[in-house]
């Protein structure tokens, strides 16, 4: 099975001799060394009609998230979000669409003081793709490999809405109106932590923004950090809808441990700086929970009460697990 990082890591992974490139490929975005006390973050998602969105999802919301998907990005390096460009392709010029969606994404862009400053406007079919540029003091970005033995697991907010609203929306699980609208909320409209992002500069040891599936981009931190951990079940912060779905048994913990979309920043932290961490976090307004520890010995483990747990079946999505060999 080829994955997109497969095809990444064997196609576009190439070493450069620019002695400016901090980290390029391989992180949620890349460390560009642009003066001596500044570094420059790069990210880029795309979210394509029928795979990131169902087709009717509303063009404010999808303004809001593609941009909100991007400034996640850049948290999870600690940095601040300054530049967007945007390249959209249009099956046509429909001005009832394009109207709510620059308002979707300007609100939010105004709300972190982000500038759209380029981008592409093609016909084809409906993708929207977005580049943000951010800046961090030089040295102070996060990543996802500077995880130790010992740190704690942590994330921002609580995992699993999203994926229940997707589920919802897929007629896979019922929920009561209120529920389904707190749900898709979290869809459809993600606040990205960008100032928890910025509280973890000189505290946390790693960070990665939860977009593929919690498991699944924990696991990206463990690679990247030669390490392993052991997430604990009971202490995952999960909503009330989440946990009374999961009691009742329209939803398993897939849902919260790789269903995605979460947008929260999952990071480490040694023991010494957890509780101003968590202080500075909690200060922007964001609630934060430790779910595990970072082990020495490789592999993640999950347990329940102390007793070993499954590892879901899947960790997270795979644009190519099914169309490649
Ligand atoms: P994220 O989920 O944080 O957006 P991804 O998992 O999509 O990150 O990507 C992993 C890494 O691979 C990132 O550093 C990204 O910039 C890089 N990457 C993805 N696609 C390509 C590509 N076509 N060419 C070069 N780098 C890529
Ligand atoms: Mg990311």
């Amino acid at each position: 099975m080829s994955s997109e990082f497969d095809l990444i890591h064997r196609f576009f992974q190439r070493a450069s001799r620019r002695e400016d490139v901090i980290k390029g490929i391989g992180d949620d975005g890349a460390l560009l060394r642009i003066s001596p006390g500044v570094d420059l973050v790069v990210t880029t998602d795309t979210l394509v009609d029928g795979v990131h969105f169902p087709r009717d999802t509303n063009p404010e919301s999808l303004g809001h998230k593609a941009l909100a998907v991007n400034l996640s990005d850049l948290a999870a390096m600690a940095a601040e979000p300054a530049w967007v460009t945007l390249a959209l392709s249009l099956p046509g010029a429909d001005e009832s669409w394009l109207a709510p969606f620059a308002q979707g994404l300007f609100k939010l862009a105004e709300q972190f003081d982000v500038a759209l400053v380029g981008g592409d406007l093609t016909r084809g079919p409906l993708t929207i793709t977005i580049q943000a540029l951010g800046f961090v003091a030089h040295g102070q970005a996060l990543g996802r490999d500077g995880a130790k033995p010992g740190d704690g697991v942590y994330i921002t907010g609580s995992v699993g809405d999203a994926a229940l609203g997707l589920a919802a929306l897929q007629n896979r699980v019922v929920l009561d109106a209120p529920s389904l609208g707190l749900c898709l909320s979290r869809l459809h409209r993600p606040m990205p932590r960008v100032l928890a992002g910025l509280a973890l500069r000189g505290l946390a040891s790693a960070a990665i923004d939860v977009s593929d599936g919690m498991v699944a981009d924990l696991e990206h931190v463990l690679a990247a950090s030669g390490v392993g951990a052991t997430l604990r079940l009971e202490q995952l912060p999960l909503s009330t809808t989440v946990r009374r779905a999961l009691e009742e048994g329209q939803a398993g913990w897939e849902i919260p441990l790789a269903g995605g979309d979460d947008y929260e920043l999952l990071f480490t932290v040694t023991g010494d700086r957890a509780e101003r961490l968590r202080e500075k976090i909690e200060a922007t307004g964001c609630t934060v929970t430790q779910v595990g520890t970072i082990d020495a010995e490789r592999g993640l483990r999950i347990t329940r009460g102390g007793v070993p747990q499954a590892l879901p079946q899947r960790a997270g999505y795979n644009h190519f697990a099914h169309n490649l060999g």
